[in-house]
């Protein structure tokens, strides 16, 4: 069976979950809302401005305190290399990324 890819914007124009999406690997984070939502809970998005950026970790922040695996998603992130938002907590933000020299 085909996957569907029909991407589905809220409002605000951030993605929703797709329902269709399985849960991530880990299952204790069965059930997690950003399930299907990547890259709304990363560190950066390329030529994001900082207002987007404000705007959009505060919603994947305000998804997570909703999320009943919020607490197995805080104990998942000590066990990983952890990078965004896990259980509301931004981890491994160290800066905007610099441009290369050319
Ligand atoms: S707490 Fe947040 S990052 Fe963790 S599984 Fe839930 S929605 Fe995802």
């Amino acid at each position: 069976m085909a996957t569907q890819t029909v991407k589905r914007r809220s409002r605000d124009g951030l993605p929703v979950p797709v329902p269709e999406i399985p849960a991530l690997a880990d299952p204790r984070l069965h059930g997690a809302r950003c399930a299907g939502m990547a890259p709304t809970f990363d560190v950066w998005i390329p030529n994001e401005s900082d207002d987007d950026r404000r705007d959009r970790l505060a919603y994947a922040q305000h998804l997570c305190s909703r999320c009943t695996v919020r607490v197995a998603c805080r104990q998942a992130a000590t066990e990983h290399d952890a990078s965004g938002i896990w259980g509301g907590v931004l981890h491994g933000d160290a800066g905007r990324p610099k441009r290369e020299a050319a």
